[in-house]
């Protein structure tokens, strides 16, 4: 049997379209477009490649997207002032700071950064403001890519009360919030990471499996609960051929893409957990182009928000 794919691209072309008409909406009503603010500092190509394409697809949706892109020797006194300044412009509807910093402003940096934005604008989820009322169950704006999770899960048909949701990964941004967002729906949630015992184990009982860890092909078909739903949140670019012929048998598609490009981009679900899965998302393809759509959103809400407030 072969898994279900679940098609991020077209769930987030779903999202996008009904947010264009939103955005337009909001531009007649407030004589202006939902702004949003993106900083970048420093040089990292997979972060710039990351954020020409929010740049793009905020433009595609009838969004004023502006970058600041700032170089890699810049003072974290520098970027809280940006912060402030972009605090303070009512024409900034979202802030995003692209993650990571340069590893020279230390490593509470990007805390700080992120306790900096007024979280009214705060479209990536991240302040403590936003991350209590997620607790609380009552956000408004909620970290993208658990966001993007939950629709595509629920627009793909997927229960969750009375399920039991297997996370693997706990970092701030996927594997605590997405796990709170399932709780909130009513799912059993465990939470595993790299100190947890028997995990393939334990992800076995998971009729939800989310998968956010940062190593290729990590959850193997013993790790699955035959029918289970699958949810790949891993970006991992290979270049190791070893690695890439060990994920891709001879003849997968994405080994000839090894082949011929000496790179290829891997989750951390292996390929063979299709064969066991009642629905698998792709990499590429299934969360990543969620989680800019739901950054998207979180634009357009935080804009209508601040319009109904007054601000
Ligand atoms: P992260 O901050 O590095 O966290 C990784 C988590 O995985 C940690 O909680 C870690 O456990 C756990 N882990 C690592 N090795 C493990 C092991 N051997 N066994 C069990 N748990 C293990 O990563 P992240 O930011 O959550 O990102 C995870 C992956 O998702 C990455 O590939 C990233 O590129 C991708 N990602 C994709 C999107 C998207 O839009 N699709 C968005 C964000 C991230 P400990 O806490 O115990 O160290």
């Amino acid at each position: 049997m072969s898994a279900r794919i679940l098609d991020g691209t077209a769930v987030a072309g779903q999202i996008r379209s009904e947010l264009t008409s939103r955005a337009a909406a909001f531009t007649r009503r407030a004589g202006r477009q939902p702004g949003l603010s993106i900083v970048l500092v420093g040089d990292k190509p997979d972060s710039q490649i990351y954020v020409n394409s929010k740049l793009k697809s905020a433009g595609d949706e009838g969004m004023r997207a502006a970058l600041s892109h700032l170089p890699a020797s810049t003072s974290l006194d520098e970027i809280l002032s940006l912060i402030d300044k972009l605090n303070a412009d009512p024409t900034t509807d979202g802030i995003l700071v692209q993650a990571p910093l340069p590893d020279s402003l230390g490593v509470s940096a990007m805390q700080k950064v992120f306790d900096a934005i007024d979280p009214s604008k705060d479209v990536d989820g991240v302040t403590p403001e936003n991350v209590g009322r997620l607790v609380q169950n009552r956000a408004d704006l909620i970290a993208c890519t658990p966001a993007g999770i939950i629709e595509l899960l629920q627009r793909s048909g997927v229960e969750f009360a009375g399920k039991h949701a297997v996370v693997i990964g706990r970092s701030d941004i996927v594997g605590k919030p997405v796990s709170m967002l399932l709780l909130h729906r009513h799912a059993t949630v465990t939470v595993c990471h790299s100190r947890t015992r028997d995990l393939a184990g334990i992800a076995a009982t998971g009729d939800i499996l989310v998968a956010a860890i940062g190593r290729p092909g990590f959850v193997r078909a013993a790790f699955v609960r035959p029918g289970a739903t699958v949810i790949d949140v891993g970006i991992n670019l290979v270049t190791d051929a070893g690695i890439a012929r060990e994920i891709f048998h001879e003849g997968h598609p994405r080994r000839g893409l090894f082949e011929r490009k000496g790179s290829v981009l891997v989750g951390d679900v292996h390929p063979d957990v299709a064969e066991v899965a009642g629905a698998v998302t792709p990499v590429p393809g299934g969360v990543g182009p969620l989680t800019i759509a739901m950054l998207m959103a979180n634009t357009i809400k935080a804009a209508e928000l601040r319009l109904a407030a007054g601000r």
